[in-house]
């Protein structure tokens, strides 16, 4: 008997038939399967209203850089992030501002802040949890908003046609190199305005040993049946 906490060890039926619980992936038919990795670190988008709380009325965000998806960009403009047991200083808002603010930190960070936010797609920020924002003119106390951003590629729809992928599709995505790790259940976004590269957070890449820049492969779409 196999000492462990894992429900699937103890000595009564399994949940599902081993076979059935594994993902089924239903492989690429494209030749084109490999995509570039951009690692995210933590950053915060910002609602006009909370960005007047911290920068002060009528704030508008300056432009630091470009990022690689048009349109956005990394602003001159960071705030402090405030939680139950630490703070990290610096973290940095990314522009255009959004209809509401959202928090993207990596697990550790989560850890250091003492808080415990759930992994969510972007936007999706119900029942997770508050943190405190401190800026230059002010301070903002969110009921909710900080995640660990899913795993996720964003895709022309020239790329997702060549794939045959479709917007909200899931995918498994190798990464091949010094330790070798798939990634299931990332989540396609297909936009116009999008090119095509995946995003992890720091940790994500760590775990998986990452550098920015590298090439990982689409293995295939995840049936969720
Ligand atoms: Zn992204």
């Amino acid at each position: 008997m196999i000492d462990s906490n894992c429900g699937y060890w103890q000595p009564q039926e399994p949940r599902l038939p081993l076979e059935e619980a594994l993902p089924h992936v239903e492989p690429l038919t494209s030749e084109f399967n490999e995509v570039t990795v951009r690692i995210s670190g933590r950053h915060i988008h910002i609602s006009q209203a909370d960005l007047e709380q911290l920068y002060g009325p009528g704030y508008k965000l300056t432009k630091y850089k470009d990022l690689a998806q048009p349109g956005q960009f990394a602003a001159r403009e960071t705030v402090t992030v405030v939680g139950p047991e630490g703070v990290i200083e610096d973290v940095r808002i990314l522009g255009p501002v959004r209809e509401k603010t959202q928090v993207e930190i990596s697990g550790t960070d989560g850890y250091h802040l003492g808080v415990d936010p759930p992994v969510r797609d972007s936007g999706d920020l119900e029942e997770t949890p508050g943190i405190v924002l401190v800026g230059p003119a002010g301070a903002v106390t969110l009921r909710e908003g900080v995640i660990l951003a899913a795993t996720h590629i964003h895709m022309s729809p020239e790329d997702a046609k060549e794939l045959g992928l479709d917007n909200g599709d899931r995918v498994q995505v190798l990464v091949d190199g010094e330790r070798d790790l798939i990634f299931n259940g990332v989540l396609i976004r297909v936009d116009k305005n999008y090119i095509t590269e995946m995003h992890v957070d720091t940790d994500e890449a760590n775990a998986a040993v990452i550098e920015d820049g590298d090439c990982v492969t689409v293995i295939g779409k995840v049936l969720l049946s």
